[in-house]
C-alpha cells in the first residue's frame, strides 16, 4: 500500500474551470495538495469565495489542502485598443506611451502601465509583448514616448503583458496593490504567499515583514521569473521558504535556451539550502484543450521530478482548461511513474558535513540509517516542520510521516516531497509514548504492518520547536505496537 503513495506534490491553480463544486471536489480527490489563487485575475472577493469553497470541500472529503496566494506584482501591461485588437506588421513604427491619460491605442501606438519604462530602456533594447509573440526593438525614447520598430507580424489585443529581454527593469517587486493584497491574503489565512518578479533578498524580506505586520504565518514563496533574480539566486533562496521556477515570464526574459539549465540550478540551490521548490507553468499546456498530454509534456513533468522538485504546478490547465480533473490525474500518474523508475540512492559520501542545527544532524543520521538498514517509513514528531523539511531534502524516497499538532504547519508540509503530515496532539507526551501511539496509528490505518522497520525522531519532550534530538530504531510488533529492533 505504501508503495502507491505519490511523493511529489501537486499545486493546481483555481479559476472558472474549477469553480463548479463537483469539479473542485474531483480535483482534490485526484490529489491536489495545494491550490493556487492567482490574484492577477478576478477581484479579491472572488478569490476569498474560492478559498472558502476549498476549505469546505476539503473538510467534506477529509483531506488537508494548502492555499497559496500568488500576488500580481509589477507585471507590466499595455493599455487597451480602441478596436480591442490590432494587426502589426514587421518593419512598421509602433510607439509605447508611458502616460496615465494616454488615449486608447491603434496600429501605431498604445499606452503602457509602467510610467517609468522610458527611463529603463534605451535604443537597441528588445521588448516582448504577449509572452514574446510580438517583439519590438527600441529605436529612441522621447519624453514619455518609446519609439520602436516591430520585428514580426502579429496581433496584439488589450492589456497584454510586456517584458524586457535580458531583464533590467528597475521596478520593485511589491507594488502598493500587493501591499493591500497581502492584508487580504493574511485575512484569508493563506498558507503560502508568492512574490511575483522578485529581484533580490530585500524584496523577500519586505514581503515577510508585511506578512508579519498583518499578523500572518504564511510561508514566503519567491517566484524566479526575472533575469535579475537568477543572478541573485542564492540570497533569494536564503530569504525565502519556498522558491518557484516560474518558467513563463522567466523564459520570455532570459530566452528559452537558458531555461532548462536555470530550472536545474534553481532546484539544486533550493535543496542545498534546505528550501522547498515548485516547478511551474505550461507543464501540461496542451491539456487546456486536449484530453491527452503530449509526449514532450509527459517528459517535462517526469524530468522535473527527476531534477528533484518538491512540487509541480498546473496553471491554465486547471483554472481555465477543458479537462482540469484529467490534467491532475495525468500529472499524478506521471509523477508516480517517475518516482518508481528513478528511485534515489543517496551517496552519503557526498552528503553535506556543514551541519548547523541539531535537528538537521538527526535528519542526516536518520536518512543514513533508513537507507542502510531498510525501513518502511520514517516517523517524525515535529512542531515547526523543520525536522520534516530537513528529512525530505535528502530525497531518498522513504516516506516521512510528520506528526504535528498545528494545522498551519501541516499544510505547509503538504508541499514537501516525501512528507505526509498527520494531525497528532503530542503535547505532554514522552518520546516513548509518542513513538508507541504514532506507530500504532499508522499500523491501524494500514500504512505499516507487523515486522516493518521504522526510524522515529523526536525531541525529549513533545512541545518545543526545533528540539529534535533523538533517533530511535523501531519495529512494528505483531499487535501493531512499536517495539525495539532485534538484530539488524
Ligand atoms: P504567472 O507566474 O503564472 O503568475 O505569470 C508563473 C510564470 O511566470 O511562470
Ligand atoms: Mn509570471
Amino acid at each position: 500500500m505504501t508503495d502507491l503513495r505519490r511523493r511529489t506534490k501537486i499545486v493546481a491553480t483555481l479559476g472558472p474551470a474549477s469553480d463548479p463544486p463537483l469539479v473542485l471536489d474531483a480535483l482534490l480527490r485526484a490529489g491536489v495538495n495545494v491550490v493556487r489563487l492567482n490574484f492577477s485575475h478576478g477581484d479579491p472577493s472572488e478569490q476569498i469565495a474560492r478559498a472558502t469553497a476549498v476549505r469546505e470541500s476539503a473538510a467534506r472529503l477529509g483531506l488537508e489542502v494548502g492555499i497559496l496566494v500568488d500576488l500580481p506584482g509589477p507585471k507590466i501591461r499595455i493599455g487597451t485598443f480602441a478596436e480591442g485588437r490590432v494587426e502589426l506588421h514587421a518593419g512598421d513604427r509602433f510607439d509605447l506611451i508611458a502616460r496615465a491619460d494616454a488615449p486608447p491605442g491603434d496600429a501605431t501606438e498604445v499606452a503602457v502601465s509602467y510610467l517609468g519604462l522610458p527611463n529603463d530602456v534605451g535604443s537597441g533594447d528588445v521588448l516582448l509583448l504577449d509572452d514574446g509573440l510580438v517583439q519590438l526593438r527600441v529605436m529612441s525614447v522621447e519624453g514619455d514616448r518609446i519609439i520602436t520598430t516591430i520585428l514580426n507580424e502579429g496581433v496584439l489585443s488589450d492589456r497584454k503583458g510586456l517584458n524586457k529581454q535580458g531583464g533590467g527593469l528597475s521596478l520593485g517587486a511589491l507594488t502598493p496593490r500587493d501591499h493591500e493584497l497581502i492584508a487580504v491574503a493574511v485575512e484569508m489565512r493563506a498558507d503560502f504567499i508568492a512574490v511575483s518578479f522578485c529581484r533580490n533578498a530585500d524584496d523577500m524580506n519586505e514581503a515577510r515583514r508585511l506578512i508579519q505586520q498583518n499578523g500572518g504565518f504564511a510561508a514566503v514563496v519567491a517566484k524566479i521569473e526575472r533575469a535579475e533574480a537568477t543572478s541573485n539566486l542564492a540570497e533569494i533562496v536564503d530569504a525565502s521558504d519556498v522558491v518557484m521556477v516560474a518558467r513563463g515570464d522567466l523564459g520570455v526574459e532570459i530566452g528559452d535556451a537558458e531555461l532548462p539549465g536555470i530550472q536545474k540550478r534553481i532546484i539544486r540551490e533550493a535543496l542545498a539550502q534546505n528550501k522547498v521548490v515548485i516547478t511551474a507553468t505550461q507543464m501540461l499546456q496542451s491539456m487546456v484543450e486536449s484530453p491527452i498530454a503530449t509526449r514532450a509534456e509527459v517528459l517535462d513533468v517526469a524530468n522535473a521530478v527527476i531534477d528533484g522538485t518538491d512540487a509541480v504546478m498546473l496553471s491554465a490547465e486547471t483554472a481555465a482548461g477543458d479537462y482540469p480533473v484529467l490534467a491532475v490525474e495525468t500529472m499524478a500518474r506521471i509523477c508516480l511513474g517517475a518516482e518508481r523508475q528513478f528511485g534515489a540512492e543517496i551517496d552519503f559520501g557526498k552528503a553535506p558535513r556543514n551541519l548547523e542545527y541539531v535537528d538537521q544532524a538527526i535528519a542526516m543520521a536518520t536518512m543514513f540509517l533508513s537507507q542502510h538498514i531498510g525501513v518502511s517509513a520514517i516517523v517524525a514528531m515535529t512542531e515547526s516542520g523543520s525536522t520534516a523539511r530537513f528529512l525530505s531534502r535528502f530525497r531518498t524516497g522513504t516516506l516521512i510521516y510528520a506528526f504535528c499538532r498545528y494545522d498551519y504547519v501541516r499544510r505547509q508540509m503538504l508541499l514537501m516531497r516525501d512528507v505526509f503530515p498527520i494531525d497528532y496532539q503530542q503535547k505532554g507526551q514522552t518520546a516513548r509514548q509518542a513513538a508507541r501511539d504514532s506507530i500504532r496509528q499508522l499500523a491501524d490505518a494500514g500504512f505499516l504492518k507487523s515486522g516493518d522497520r521504522v526510524t522515529f525522531t523526536s525531541g525529549e519532550s513533545m512541545d518545543m520547536h526545533g528540539a529534535t534530538n533523538t533517533l530511535r530504531l523501531l519495529q512494528v510488533g505483531p499487535d501493531g505496537w512499536a517495539q525495539g529492533l532485534g538484530d539488524l
